[in-house]
């Protein structure tokens, strides 16, 4: 089997060598054995379908839900010499027969089916007079109500497995957290799958992360490093993809808008384009670049906050598919958080499905203000536990300052520990803080050693710490357990000492008796000069924080050009501060002690 799946890597397709893990997969598949593939975008998983589908006797089922993608890869499977047909709603009735005909006929040897198509018995009873040898599920993750895009025609599938109980099924996509990979296999009925995870790293991407401060400024600057290369905007509203696309105009950029709100034609004409590179840069909702497999876009933008992690990282991989250099780089602020808050609360799905979506959300709002390593955030959060450094984050670049946290993270293991991972993040936190709650009390919780060990710590603390050792991939959320709290394999390593936690304190840090000891120098006053951005990083979480505190946006607390002139003059006393445009008398009293600490304690 080997050596015929290599003569068709070779023949049909024209590669020399397949990309791990791909002729793992492949054999699985051809001994018959059901399997569920998850791998990035672009990583290759069409062939793991494709070549056991040319190697089986027999005719290949596929089943994808998107209509326009489904016509390319028929087309380019016909250009291969690989007879293969479209079955979906675009098809008119006298096709469908032909291609009934045609299959009974043994002529077809891969067919795709949309899922909706599946549902008729027109379709199923057509499939039970058929020798099928395959079926690929592609997209697999729509089957599952945990993954981001939920579509209840795939539940069909269950159907066909159940009708074909020996038939291998692989089931392929590029998004799923461990929880939607158990629900797939479960709503597809696999049967004892294999499971193939390869790394989800996407090395030549640089993510980084910004609060959604001069946003056209920063990508101005971003698309001056990429003269004449191809990039996208996403937008969470239509309104805003041509807004943004009018300013870039009217900053003498070229670019131009797509969203679902357009004539098809103009749709086309825009994507056309852009695959085209006759342009370079497009401002888009995400209905963007799903159908799209255009290899060479240099850099992706988020100009808000997306909805969930999956949907990041699906769009952030549609940057650098040829594998060389590309930046992806994401604004964040809190009103995205509270709109897209906002859409689950109005949207008609049920309690259960928009609990989901919520816990979702949180997730991709820690992300976004995560310091530690983004690619290992999302690794760990599609399970696949890593913690070296990246090397091509922000964070890793330029890392924040950290602590030993070993302790505080032993604190909250060993609590999730000794309630059998029966608890959930604000459970372990009160548990954490010695809370007499009822429910804790009730389930005896308040008995256990850990109760109350992190009462020098305020619960917002706790939470952040919490949320950087689920990032480092030290605790996993249970989404299909109502969010209850799991050890990983890294925590027992924890546990037992082995294992140093580096946690950085939060920026609603409350209480200080952890400061990180430094030696202190007389604070040296520095020229007037260039700004200096870390200090500026330091002004502008404080004003965060200020602006949490107080209700209010950022700007009321102090503007962005009072802050960027302290960072670059750095006034130590009173009188030099008054000095700074924008600080009055009020300012100076109000705030004047806490900047003036700041601005000492980073020169020294
Ligand atoms: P996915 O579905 O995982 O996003 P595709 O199956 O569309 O990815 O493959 C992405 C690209 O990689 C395609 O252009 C495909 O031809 C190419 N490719 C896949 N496997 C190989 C291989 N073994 N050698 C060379 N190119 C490959
Ligand atoms: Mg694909
Ligand atoms: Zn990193």
């Amino acid at each position: 089997m080997k050596s015929k799946i290599h003569q068709i890597l070779k023949s049909t397709f024209g590669y020399d060598t397949f990309r791990y893990p791909q002729e793992e997969i492949i054999v699985h598949v051809a001994d018959k054995k059901d399997a569920l593939v998850i791998m990035p975008t672009g990583g290759g998983k069409s062939l793991c379908f494709q070549i056991p589908a040319l190697a089986m006797d027999g005719l290949t089922v596929v089943v994808s839900p998107l209509i326009a993608l489904m016509k390319d890869q028929v087309n380019a499977l016909n250009a291969l010499g690989v007879k293969a047909s479209a079955y979906n709603s675009h098809a008119s009735l006298s096709e469908l027969n032909a291609i009934e005909n045609e299959a009974y006929d043994g002529k077809i040897k891969m067919l795709y089916i949309s899922p909706e198509k599946l549902g008729t018995k027109n379709c199923m009873t057509f499939l039970s007079r058929l020798q099928i040898s395959l079926v690929a599920v592609d997209e697999a993750h729509c089957v599952s109500m945990w993954g981001n895009d939920f579509r209840p025609d795939y539940l069909n599938l269950a159907k066909l497995r159940d009708a074909l109980p020996n038939v291998p099924f692989i089931a392929l996509t590029a998004t799923a957290d461990s929880s939607t990979q158990q629900d797939i296999c479960h709503q597809l009925h696999l049967n004892n799958p294999g499971i193939f995870i390869s790394s989800f790293e996407r090395k030549n991407i640089t993510l980084s992360a910004a609060p959604a401060n001069k946003r056209l400024d920063v990508i101005e600057a971003l698309i001056k490093r990429n003269i004449g290369k191809s990039g996208i905007i996403y937008c969470t509203s239509r309104k805003s993809t041509e807004s943004v696309c009018e300013a870039l105009i009217n900053r003498g950029i070229k670019a131009d808008f797509y969203h679902a709100g357009m004539a098809q034609e103009d749709r086309s004409k825009v994507q056309e384009a852009f695959i085209n590179d006759d342009l370079q840069i497009i401002c888009a909702t995400v209905a963007f670049g799903m159908g799209i497999d255009k290899s060479n876009i240099r850099w992706v933008v988020h100009y808000n906050m997306p909805k969930n992690i999956e949907g990041y990282y699906q769009e952030i991989g549609r940057a650098g598919r040829d594998g060389l250099p590309s930046e992806a780089l994401m604004f964040y602020n809190f009103m995205d958080y509270e709109m897209l808050k906002e859409f689950v609360k109005d949207s008609e799905a049920t309690e259960a499905f928009k609990e989901v979506q919520y816990a979702k959300l949180d997730r991709m709002w820690e992300c976004a203000n995560t310091s530690d390593c983004r690619t290992n955030l999302l690794l760990n959060y599609f399970g696949e536990y890593r913690q070296e450094p990246c090397n091509h984050c922000d964070n890793c670049l330029q890392p924040k300052e950290s602590f030993d946290g070993t302790v505080l993270a032993q604190k909250a293991l060993s609590a999730i520990v000794r309630t059998n991972e029966q608890i959930s993040m604000n459970m372990l936190i009160d548990i954490l803080r010695g809370s007499h709650k009822k429910e804790i009390v009730d389930k005896g919780y308040d008995k256990i050693k850990t109760f109350g060990a992190g009462r020098d710590r305020y619960a917002m603390e706790w939470k952040s710490f919490i949320t950087q050792m689920i990032n480092q991939g030290l605790i996993s959320i249970d989404y299909t357990d109502y969010y209850k709290l799991k050890t990983t394999p890294f925590s027992k390593n924890v546990l037992s000492g082995e294992l140093k936690v580096n946690l950085t304190a939060s920026v609603l840090k409350l209480k200080t008796e952890e400061k990180v000891v430094k030696e202190k120098k007389t604070p040296v006053k520095k020229e007037f000069g260039p700004i200096d951005n870390s200090l500026l990083g330091k002004l502008k979480s404080w004003r965060l924080f200020k602006a949490k505190e107080m209700a209010m946006p950022p700007y009321v607390i102090m503007h962005d050009s009072t802050l960027e002139a302290i960072a670059s003059s750095s006034p130590i006393n009173q009188t030099e501060l008054a000095s700074i445009p924008g600080i009055g008398e009020h300012k100076l009293n109000k705030y004047g002690d806490e900047l003036i600490k700041i601005v000492t304690d980073y020169l020294a």
